[in-house]
């Protein structure tokens, strides 16, 4: 490892105290302490459905009603009671129009991370707008929340092995690491992780640590279940044991929730095809239950934090890649630069 981590908290929380030294030990008891997991959320709206055309378009996003603010209230309370911090990647459209939610996440003690502005596919970018979209909403986090943005997570794990130009620009930007990888099947392509846990990834003129989701496997298929839909549908006994798997192979847990999966009354999009609507919605009601037995069962601290105190394990562990093809997106898909008013007023 070159570079050196900061840990991303520069507000000590009132509600929350533990650091990652002193993590609770819950049903893994003394290993927990030693190795921690990782609990993530994706901040967006009930709206930010991805890849499809019955969804609202971004020109229609601000007139819809806004349920974010008080679901992601919910989950800061839902962490407060289990005294645990985790990494929030928020999308930068989200911190623009409700900057007091990002300041509040980082006045609980929790890290600021980003979810790109527009909460787009990676290959709909070309370099140029992917750049833009990135360093926006970096910028804006940071003067949001007052600490340094070094993470980022790609919508819908939508860098696959034709978008690995994005591993070198988010470098470029300033970014220490990245969390899309997946090491099984995800609905967006995704690219397979070689390893279950953090390792560094090797780009000719740069390195990144990447932060993949751990998956389970199911005969020759290995699939997701620390979050999202999977944490919906899957039990709960499956998901414990599933995690308990992934520890004893030396490797922390990437949980992930986002805030619209804690709230069975948020509005439903009917005219989406019927599995869309299944992934979408399946589970909504036992989510807050099993997210508070996972905070009960296992320990978490954000991903900076677990970076900065694993530097040996992570430095073992290399992959690099040498292959980065042009990005072709069509030119009708490209979204556009975030408006220039964005940044203006927010320090
Ligand atoms: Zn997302």
């Amino acid at each position: 490892m070159t570079r050196e981590f900061r840990k991303a908290t520069v507000h000590t929380g009132t509600r929350v105290s533990r650091s990652s030294k002193q993590v609770k030990g819950g049903a893994l008891g003394t290993e927990t302490e030693k190795t921690p997991n990782l609990l993530t959320v994706d901040v967006e709206d009930w709206f930010h459905i991805l890849d499809s055309a019955e969804a609202p378009d971004r020109s229609q996003w601000s007139e819809l009603p806004s349920r974010v603010e008080a679901n992601t209230d919910r989950l800061l309370q839902i962490f407060a009671d289990a005294e645990v911090r985790a990494t929030f990647f928020v999308v930068g459209w989200i911190a623009w129009r409700s900057p007091g939610l990002v300041r509040r996440i980082a006045e609980a003690g929790h890290e600021i991370a980003s979810h790109s502005f527009w909460h787009e596919l990676v290959n709909y970018h070309h370099r140029d707008s992917f750049r833009a979209d990135l360093a926006t909403s970096k910028k804006l986090l940071e003067d949001l929340s007052g600490q340094p943005v070094q993470g980022f997570r790609a919508p819908g794990w939508s860098i696959t092995p034709e978008q690995t130009w994005a591993f070198q620009i988010l470098a470029e930007e300033g970014f220490q690491y990245d969390a899309s990888m997946v090491s099984g099947i995800a609905s967006h392509g995704g690219f397979h992780s070689p390893y279950m846990g953090p390792h560094t990834l090797e780009l000719p003129d740069h390195q990144l640590v990447e932060v993949p989701l751990p998956t389970f496997g199911v005969g020759r298929w290995r699939f997701p279940y620390s979050g999202g839909g999977y944490l919906r549908l899957f039990p709960y006994s499956l998901v414990r044991s599933a995690a308990q798997k992934t520890r004893k192979s030396g490797e922390p847990v990437c949980v992930y929730v986002h805030p619209r999966e804690i709230d069975p009354e948020q509005p439903r999009m009917e005219n989406l095809p019927m599995l869309r609507k299944f992934k979408y919605y399946v589970g909504l009601k036992q989510t807050e239950a099993k997210l508070r037995r996972l905070l009960k069962d296992f320990a978490f601290v954000p991903i900076s934090e677990w970076i900065a105190s694993h530097p040996e394990q992570i430095a073992k562990r290399r992959y690099s890649i040498d292959r980065f093809p042009e990005p072709v997106p069509e030119s009708s898909r490209v979204p556009p630069d975030p408006p220039a008013e964005v940044l203006q007023g927010t320090g």
